[in-house]
This record gives C-alpha cells, structure tokens and sequence, in this order.
C-alpha cells in the first residue's frame, strides 16, 4: 500500500471549515478576562471600603425541583466567577425548602452541572440544614412582638391582602398574645393542625405600597416529607424568609439574584434586621452544635438581569412540562436548552462561559441571540476538536481507472491550523461513498462540485471526472462512474492543477456505519413564550428539530469515546453521543454547522 503525505488540509468549495473564530486558536483555553459590571465595581468598591472585611462570600442557590437550563449558567458563572476572581468563596446551596416539589435526581443533576461548567463549591449546603435555625429564629420574631399565628386561609389572606391601589387590611388574629402565638406555633410544628389551617406571618405593615411587605407568611404547614429531613418536620419556611437568614449564617457577602427579587429586598433586610444574628449566637447554635463551619454576617442583596435566549424557553415549568408529555426525549435531550441538553448536544463548558462573559450583567433585561451561543461553540471546537471525514447522505461513486481491489493509504493533518493534533491513516480504494448533493445531474448556475463529464478535487487524492451515471429503478442516479487524473495526485507536476471544487470521500469498503443525528432549534419562532396571537410555546415546536441518518465514517472513528467533539469536514461540529454512543455502533450528534444557517431558513 502507498502511503501519501499531505500537508494540511486543502480549501473547500463551500462551506469553509475557517470561520472567522479560526483566529480565536491562540486564545483556545484561555478565560476571557474578567469582564466589568456593575456587581464587580460594587465588590470592588466594597473592598477598598473594608465592608465585610474584605470578603467576597457568595452562593448559588437553585431549588432542586428541575433540571439547570443556561440561564441558570449566567448566574452559576456570575457567582463562583466573582468569587475566583477576589479569592472569595460560592456556596453550592440547595433551596430545599418546598419539599413537595423536590427529589434527589434533580439535586445529583445540578452538582453534575456546576461541576461541568467548570467550577467547584466551598460548601455545599441545604436550606433545610438550617430547618433549626429558621424555627428559633421565628420563635425571636414572635417573642419580640414581629410575628403571629394567623387562621385565615389562603383565600381570606388575598382577600385581606388589598391590591396596588388599595391598602390591605389587617387580619384579625394580628393582636394575639405572644404567649398564645408562641403556643399556636410550638404546636403547629407538633403537627396538631391540618395543612393549611394556620400560617405564622411577620407583622409589618398592611398598608404598604410593597406588597411583600403587607404581613408575609414566614411558615405554612405541609404535612408532606422532605427528602433530607424525612417526617420532623410538618412546617416549612417561606422563600424570603429562608433566603435570608441562609446568606447570614453562611457569611455570604453579596447575595446575587434575579432582577424578579428587587421587590423582595425590604422584606430580606427587614427580617435581617429584626433578627440581628451576627449578635445573637443563640439563633444560630444548633450549626456549631451539628460541626457546621459558621460565620454569621450580614449580607447584601443585589439584583440583575435574568438571561433569555431567543428561539427557546427558559423555565423549569416550561422545561418539565416537555419532558413529561413526551415532547423532547428527557431533560437531556440535546435539543433542550438545559445544562445537560447542551452537554449532550457538544457545547462544551467553555463556550457557555463565554457566551455568559460576553452578555453581561446588567439590570436591563434583554433577549440574547441563540445564534451567539453557536458562535462561542464553533469558536471553541474549531481550535479544539480534530477534523474527521464522513459521509452523511452517501452517494457511490466508482473510480473506474483503479483496480478492483486498489487500496492505498493517505496520511491526513488531524487540524489545518495547529500541528500538534497530529496525523492520521485514511484509507483509499476505488469505491466510495461522496455526498449526494457534491453531485448534480443538472447544476444550477455557480455549482461547483461534481457534473456529469464536469471535474472535481477528491479531497487528497486528485481530480476525477465523472464520466458515466447509473440509474436505480426509480430513475434516480445511485452511482456515479469517474476516472482519476493520475498526474493530479499530491507530489505530482499537475497536483496543483486548478478546478473549482473540492469535495469529500469515504472508502466504501473501509466505511463504519453510525447513526448521525441532525438538531436544529426545538422552535421555530424567536419568542416562544409570547402567546398574544393565542398560541403557547406547545404550538411553536420545531417538528424538523430532530432527523436521524444513516451515515457512514472513516475507520478511525471507531473506538472513540463518548462526548469527543470532531469536525466532520464540510458537515459541521459533532461529538459522540454521551448516552447512546458504543464503540461498536457509533452515534453522533451535530452540535452545530460551520456556518450560521439559521437565519437564511428563516
Ligand atoms: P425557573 O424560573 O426556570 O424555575 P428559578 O429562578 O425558579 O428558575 P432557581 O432554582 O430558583 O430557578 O434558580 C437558582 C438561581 O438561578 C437563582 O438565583 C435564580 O435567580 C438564578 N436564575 C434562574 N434563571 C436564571 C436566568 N435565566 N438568568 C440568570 N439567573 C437565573
Ligand atoms: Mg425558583
């Protein structure tokens, strides 16, 4: 067999395997540079103040009732990244406090997925490590006159609650003693009442323009187990009241949230300040008691912008919903715009990063282009992954002037930019499978690939001509006859030759057959969530967002592991399928195209 030694790769006819991120190969594993914000100057500011000591102290806290989509990716980066950056410390926190809607798949999901998107916890906590901690410290507000055991119920509470315009009104339970509501409370945690007969709530002020602020609940009774906690308790915090106090025992220093919470941050400070902790020990003894690293201090809420994508939907409601009708396959399914989606797709964590660093944080809220996302991803696997040949939609094509059993073997540069990918073995023989579309019986005007009696480079081999056709019974062409200019092969006088195209190839013979899947965006409309002409995001799912093909790939495919990324040359960006891929029987998803082709369809 003859082995033939080619540089690097050649130029293509269409679809360029450079993209202008090519350039980005020197900065391939390189962060960006922190980038500035808002948040960063306050820190920054906080810092040459002496506030908190210097600290930067932050957490992200999801609530494990679903899996993370890439909004949660923005906030995941703004956390642990402020806290690399200043040396601080981020707290993976599970807001675990609403125990009918949570379960220990969602909670394995999330850890899997801060740790993919590269970053690692100081802590992990619970919100329900805290459970003793929220319970005494409702016991201080009520002994201090701050809370009572209210009897309404749901619908009297919204009742009595008033509206934007108009004050509420105070609930007549809003004068009981504090020995009563001490007493009422004490039992309530016992289990004595029923879900739902009696909430503990702060007494602030009714007739507040902040409606959070019109006598919240503190606690409601779910008599419903909690998967860390089991049956002690029947009673669970509300979310403000829990947030809070969990950033203060924590030491968290700047408790970053979405602009959503901007409304809850007089009730965040007003428990913080009636509840005072980093001056009473008492609230807080049952951590150092259970061997809990503690540092109690006041921390500062600060809100920015949610991150929305176009073409997607981006809330665990939404998310879930598609999962348990059946509409995607999973909260994995690569299609999905969850952490684990994306992953499975073949973003790789760097390009989420990115993509996160390069939007920013502000407090406008703002919808961002998918196709940017699918910039940052090109731009990362085009330094990063090795380019492979394979044939997606295979047409025969039949090298007559070789013989029967021909074969050689070419060598292949693995990268056209970076040597250090190394070369490898393609083999080479008279039957191969090309493209379907790099043939057309009757071009259109500018096509440059393969005519009947037209030329074509062979992409290492040389330039063929086809000569012949043949015909299925369908009338279709099924084979393609061509002979190769020998003079035209690399190190030959004519290798130079020029022709117009270049195209791609797979020995047929040495082919392996994989299952190639093909995902474009699950909708097809930029907005899926806006219903103002009746529709929901239900009726907007793409219904070509999925197509699955036989394909076929050179040999040195074979073997790889599940989650490698490759260029397939003219095809696009693929990895080997983390869930189904086998050595044996190979599966590739397409992360993405080497262009962006979206807007042309749409
Ligand atoms: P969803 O509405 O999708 O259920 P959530 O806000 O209820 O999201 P949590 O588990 O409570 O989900 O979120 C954990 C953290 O991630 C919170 O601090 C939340 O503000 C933040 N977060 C959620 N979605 C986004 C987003 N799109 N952009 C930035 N941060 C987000
Ligand atoms: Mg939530």
């Amino acid at each position: 067999m003859a082995t033939v030694r080619i540089a690097a790769c050649g130029g293509y006819t269409r679809r360029s395997p450079l993209s202008p991120g090519s350039l980005a190969a020197a900065r391939m594993s390189t962060e960006p540079s922190s980038p500035h914000h808002f948040i960063r100057q306050i820190v920054l500011d906080d810092r040459a103040s002496g506030r908190h000591d210097g600290r930067v102290a932050t957490r992200f806290p999801p609530e494990p009732n679903g899996y993370l989509h890439l909004g949660h990716g923005k906030s995941i980066c703004l956390n642990f990244g402020l806290a690399r950056e200043f040396g601080g410390t981020c707290n993976l926190r599970f807001d675990d406090t609403n125990p009918a809607k949570e379960d220990l798949e969602y909670v394995e999901s999330i850890k899997r997925d801060v740790q993919w998107l590269g970053f690692a916890w100081s802590e992990l906590r619970h919100a329900s490590d805290y459970f003793e901690v929220f319970y005494r410290c409702a016991e201080k507000l009520i002994s201090d006159g701050k809370a009572f055991v209210c009897d309404l119920s749901a619908e009297e509470v919204r009742e009595f609650r008033g509206t934007l315009t108009q004050p509420g009104r105070n609930s007549p339970f809003r004068e009981r003693g504090v020995e009563e509501n001490l007493d009422l409370f004490r039992r309530m945690r016992a289990g004595e009442f029923a879900d739902g007969a009696k909430t503990l709530r702060a007494k602030i002020d009714m007739a507040s323009g902040n409606i959070n602020l019109r006598d919240p609940a503190l606690y409601r009774i779910r008599h419903v187990p909690h998967q860390n906690t089991g049956n002690a308790w029947c009673i669970y915090p509300m979310y403000d009241y829990a947030h809070c106090i969990s950033d203060a025992v924590e030491g968290i220093t700047h408790s970053l949230c979405t602009l959503e919470f901007e409304d809850h941050r007089p009730l965040y400070d007003w428990c913080l300040d009636q509840l005072d902790l980093p001056n009473h020990p008492e609230l807080w003894q049952p951590l150092v008691d259970a061997g809990l690293p503690t540092r109690v201090s006041r921390p500062q809420q600060i809100e920015f912008a949610r991150g929305n994508l176009d073409h997607t939907v981006m809330s665990k409601r939404k998310l879930m919903a598609l999962v348990q009708d059946g509409l995607v396959d999973g909260w994995d399914d690569p299609r999905m715009p969850t952490l684990s989606g994306a992953r499975r797709r073949g973003f790789t964590p760097w390009s989420i990063r990115t993509f996160w660093e390069r939007a920013g944080i502000t407090k406008q809220n703002s919808v961002l282009e998918y196709s940017v996302l699918e910039g940052c991803v090109r731009e990362d696997l085009d330094a990063n992954a090795a380019r492979r040949l394979a044939v997606i939609d295979p047409l025969k094509l039949v090298i007559t002037n070789l013989a029967d059993g021909h074969e050689e073997t070419l060598i292949f540069a693995n990268h056209p930019k970076n040597e250090g990918f190394g070369t490898r073995e393609v083999p080479f023989a008279r039957e191969l499978w090309i493209e379907r579309e790099d043939f057309m019986e009757v071009p259109p005007k500018g096509f440059h690939r393969l005519v009947p009696g037209g030329e074509v480079r062979l992409r290492g081999v040389g330039i063929v001509r086809c000569e012949a056709m043949l015909r299925d019974a369908a009338g279709a062409v099924c084979e393609v006859h061509c002979t190769l200019d020998h003079d035209t092969r690399p190190g030959k006088p004519g290798a130079e030759r020029k022709v117009k195209g270049t195209i791609h190839w797979i020995s047929a013979r040495h082919a392996l057959a994989a299952e190639v899947r093909l995902y474009e965006r699950l909708f097809d409309v930029a907005d899926p969530d806006d219903d103002s002409d009746g529709k929901t995001y239900r009726d907007h799912l793409n219904q070509n967002s999925k197509r699955v093909v036989r394909a076929w790939l050179e040999p040195s495919l074979g073997g790889v592991a599940a989650g490698t990324a490759f260029q397939f040359e003219r095809l696009g960006f693929f990895v080997a399928d983390l869930v189904d891929h086998r050595t044996d029987r190979p599966v590739f998803n397409r992360t993405v195209t080497l262009r962006d082709t979206w807007a042309k369809k749409a």
